[in-house]
C-alpha cells in the first residue's frame, strides 16, 4: 500500500522483505524475509562477514537490488569501520572504509549494514538528496549523523530544518548494556547524561543510540517531529530481525538503503 505526503508525492510502500519509513523516496530496512540462507542466517542474510555461505549471501543481495529494479553496479557500499567518514555516495561496491554516504543521483543506491547498530537515513525534500548512516555507538560518539547533515548542506545546499529522517530497527536503549569506559566516552563528547543509566547489574549502564542520534540531530537544527523513528528492537524480535548481541555474532546482516529515486 502507498500513500500520498502534502506536497502528493508518494511514499515507499513496505515490501514482505522491508519496512519503510514514510519517505517519497526508495528507501527500506530489512528483515529476516525473504532469502535462501538457512540456520542462524535464515533467511535474508545479507552480509558476507557473518559466516554464512557467500552463494547465499550473494543470492540475497541480488534477490533483493532486483525487488528494487538497482544492479549492482548502481550501489554504493562500504565497508563499515565504525568512524565518521561519509561517502559523496558514487557507485562503488564495498571498495572503501566509510560509515555514511550521500547522493542525489536518482540511479544510485545507498546501501548500509546492520545487526543492531541504528541506520539512519536522510532526505532533503527540497533537492532530493539523500543520505545513509550506520551509527553503531562509535559512530554515534563521533557525531556521525551530525557530520551527514553538514554534508547534505555543503554539497546540495540542504536546510537542516527541512530534512526527513528515518531510524530503523535497532537494538533498544533498554536492551543494551554498555560499560562505564562508554559511558564516560559520551560524557566528554558532550551528550546528555539522559543517554544512559545504570543497569540492575553493579558497574554496568545501558545505552540509548537512538536518544543519542536524536540530540545530534536537533543541535545540528533538525525538527525533532522530522525524525521518524520505527522504534523497532532487533534484539526482541527473533523472528523478524538479526542481533548480533542476542545472538552472540552468529547471525546475519541487514541492509537500510536509500535512493533520490521516486518508488514506482
Ligand atoms: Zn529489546
Amino acid at each position: 500500500m502507498s500513500r500520498a505526503d502534502p506536497a502528493g508525492r508518494t511514499a515507499q510502500a513496505d515490501s514482505a522483505r522491508y519496512l519503510t519509513a514514510g519517505l517519497p523516496v526508495v528507501h527500506g530496512f530489512t528483515t529476516r524475509a525473504g532469502g535462501v540462507s538457512g540456520g542462524p542466517f535464515a533467511s535474508l542474510n545479507l552480509g558476507l562477514s557473518s559466516g554464512d555461505e557467500r552463494a547465499q549471501v550473494e543470492e540475497n543481495r541480488d534477490l533483493l537490488l532486483a525487488e528494487l529494479g538497482f544492479a549492482r553496479a548502481q550501489v554504493c557500499a562500504f565497508d563499515q569501520v565504525h568512524g565518521d567518514r561519509v561517502l559523496a555516495g558514487a557507485p562503488s561496491w564495498f571498495e572503501e572504509e566509510a560509515d555514511a554516504a550521500v547522493t542525489d543521483d536518482p540511479d544510485t543506491l545507498l546501501v548500509v549494514s546492520v545487526a543492531d547498530c541504528l541506520p539512519v537515513l536522510f532526505l532533503d525534500p527540497a533537492s532530493g538528496a539523500v543520505g545513509a548512516a550506520h551509527c553503531g555507538w562509535r559512530g554515534t560518539v563521533k557525531g556521525l549523523a551530525a557530520r551527514v547533515v553538514g554534508e547534505l548542506r555543503a554539497r546540495y545546499g540542504a536546510r537542516p530544518e527541512e530534512l526527513r529522517v528515518a531510524f530503523g530497527p535497532a537494538v533498544a536503549g533498554a536492551c543494551y548494556q554498555v560499560g562505564p569506559e562508554v559511558v564516560e566516552r559520551f560524557a566528554d563528547a558532550g551528550f546528555p547524561a539522559a543517554v544512559a543509566w545504570p543497569d540492575a547489574e553493579p558497574g554496568r549502564y545501558r545505552l540509548d543510540i537512538a536518544a543519542a542520534n536524536r540530540w545530534l540531530l536537533a543541535r545540528e537544527g533538525v525538527a525533532p517531529g522530522h525524525v521518524h523513528d520505527l522504534g523497532l528492537c532487533t534484539h526482541c524480535e527473533p523472528e523478524r530481525f538479526y542481533s548480533y548481541r542476542r545472538d552472540a555474532g552468529r547471525t546475519g546482516r541487514h541492509w537500510a538503503f536509500v535512493s533520490p529515486r521516486r518508488p514506482a
